[in-house]
């Protein structure tokens, strides 16, 4: 069905429990708040001339806007376009112009970006045009900036402007227009994470991502009632559709720790909100576990939750499952383009196999493992991962020629490497592109990360082939290490070399005090890869 359907259908069933928690600007709202105020946000988009199919872009770090906004245009059939809160004057003024967004709701200034300094980069007529009436050279279709706060800019319109212009009528008519949309129609184009190169952006319908959202919340038991923390932006699919909408779907209740990740907030929140379940990506629990805060915060509300993202270490998601009370935590893997979840593990599954692997295949969904020339390999065999289904997005926005080699035949190609026992649990060994092969061997960094992890001095790790004269390829490791901790290259590569193949010792290890990391919280190594290069020469 789609997004306002289910809206509609939660608050019937659960209008008066809480649906969201905004700790940092001190907001709480029922579900029955949740819909009439977001129902407002459509009525007042309605009265600026936004229709279905027109596009609005969000750029904003977690805040209770970007429910109103994700809740709102849902109700109209506007596509929302997730802005990715790492992008530049450049990249926003390239996304803005390829999607045609007609507007965009903007947060004033989030870390060190100042967005609405961007944006009046690209339109610096701004100032002078009325609210409402915006004329950009640089942005064609851009009619109407929305910012969020309580000051006033030139040129821009308040998000209380767009509530305050909705009334009885204009709600009562955003209503009756949702019933007429279909589950098929794009609702949302979200960008991926950037993890390789330049985030690309995937459009999505309501049945893409509502059916997900079911799939996920039933896969880690979660239902009204139940509290979702949530530290992982909503401007990616984990925030949007695993979270929020999970949340959407069944009556729960999402928590927001702050506008960023901060471990100290994160851990706060889960106390004081009773939370039952916690999600984020790996770099975030060892951020918890680590944190000086750990041993004095009282977790034991916490039952389950999802580690998804990047590869989820076997020893990260041991602690978690015993030090933070999780003990029915999960692994999803998935990404952008399938809205997200393609695997997921089941709170039935044997520890050993929840904590290792990321599950089985979700309700409705086929996958098969090829090797190069496409052909289908043995149970067990490494190949790349292709998923097929519901789930697989109606393309990349506006780029045909990358939609046409991604999903061939309805097959997503992930990119992704993996194998499938014979019971159907999936591993993923790395991404295609990471793979190394050094002096003719094949290496995936992916288990010397895994095996480095053992190490008792090593937080983080992240291992990739640099090129290499002799071999082809060398492996490299940066390593960033335990607080208070020191270590040689020497004592790593020293420990590795009885445990592992001689060409699986990093021949370079570097120590950092932290990773190149895309705002998802996932390792850049394509950065990394760049700054050995230029060092190595
Ligand atoms: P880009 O496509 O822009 O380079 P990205 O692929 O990181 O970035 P996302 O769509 O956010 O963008 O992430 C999907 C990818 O994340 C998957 O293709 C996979 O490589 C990785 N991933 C997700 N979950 C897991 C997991 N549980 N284990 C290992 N890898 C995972
Ligand atoms: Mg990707």
């Amino acid at each position: 069905d789609t997004i306002p359907a289910w809206i509609d259908r939660t608050v019937a069933a659960h209008g008066g429990r809480e649906a969201c928690v905004f700790r940092e600007q001190g907001i709480r709202w029922t579900w029955a708040q949740l819909r009439d105020e977001s129902d407002r946000f459509a009525a007042g988009l309605a009265r600026l001339g936004f229709g279905k199919g027109d596009r609005l872009g969000i750029w904003s770090p977690n805040r209770s806007e970007w429910i109103l906004a994700q809740y709102g245009t849902a109700r109209l059939g506007v596509i929302l376009v997730n802005i990715n809160p790492a992008y530049r004057v450049s990249e926003l003024e390239y996304a803005l112009n390829k999607v045609q967004c007609r507007g965009i709701v903007a947060a004033p200034a989030f870390k060190s970006s100042d967005y609405l300094g961007m944006l009046c980069q690209l339109a610096p007529e701004m100032a002078r045009s009325e609210p409402g009436a915006l004329r950009a050279d640089a942005l064609p279709h851009l009619r109407h900036v929305i910012r969020m706060g309580e000051e006033r800019s030139p040129g821009m319109l308040n998000f209380a402007d767009v509530l305050a212009l909705a009334d009885e009528a204009g709600v009562a008519a955003a209503r009756a227009a949702s019933a007429a949309l279909d589950r098929n129609d794009p609702i949302n184009i979200q960008f991926t994470s950037g993890t390789t190169g330049s985030p690309k952006g995937a459009t999505l319908t309501h049945r893409n991502i509502v059916n997900n959202a079911i799939s996920v919340a039933a896969a880690m038991r979660f239902g009204a009632g139940d509290r979702l923390c949530v530290p992982v932006p909503l401007y990616h699919c984990f925030g949007m559709v695993m979270s929020s909408l999970a949340c959407a779907v069944t009556g729960g209740t999402m928590v927001f720790p702050g506008e960023g990740f901060d471990a100290a907030a994160t851990l706060a929140a889960v106390e004081k909100e009773r939370c039952t379940h916690l999600h984020g990506v790996p770099t975030m629990f060892i951020a918890e576990l680590d944190a000086p805060q750990f041993a004095a915060t009282e977790l034991g509300s916490l039952r389950g939750g999802i580690m998804a993202g990047s590869p989820c270490p076997i020893e990260v998601m041991k602690r978690v499952n015993a030090e933070m009370h999780m003990t029915e935590v999960t692994i999803a893997y998935g990404m952008t383009e399938t809205s997200p979840v393609s695997f997921q593990s089941s709170v039935d599954d044997p520890v050993e196999r929840r904590v290792s692997t990321v599950g089985r295949i979700q309700p409705h969904l086929e996958v098969k493992i090829v090797d190069g020339g496409g052909n289908t390999v043995e149970v067990g065999e490494k190949g790349e991962l292709l998923t097929r289904g519901y789930s697989v997005m109606l393309g990349y926005w506006g780029d045909e020629d990358r939609t046409r080699e991604t999903v061939r035949g309805g097959w997503m190609h992930t990119g992704d490497l993996a194998t499938i026992d014979a019971q159907g649990y999936c591993n993923i060994v790395g991404r295609v592109k990471d793979m190394l092969i050094r002096g003719g061997e094949n290496v995936y960094p992916r288990e010397i990360e895994e095996f480095l992890f053992g190490h008792p001095k090593v937080s983080q790790v992240q291992v990739f082939g640099v090129p290499d004269a002799r071999f082809g390829e060398e492996v490299c490791a940066w390593v960033v290490l335990k607080p208070g901790e020191q270590a040689t290259e020497d004592e790593i590569r020293g420990w590795c070399r009885d445990r592992i193949a001689h060409y699986k010792v990093p021949r370079y290890v570097r120590f950092v005090q932290e990773l190149p990391m895309t705002v998802t919280g996932k390792a850049q190594k394509f950065v990394m890869r760049e700054k050995m290069m230029s060092e190595l020469g």
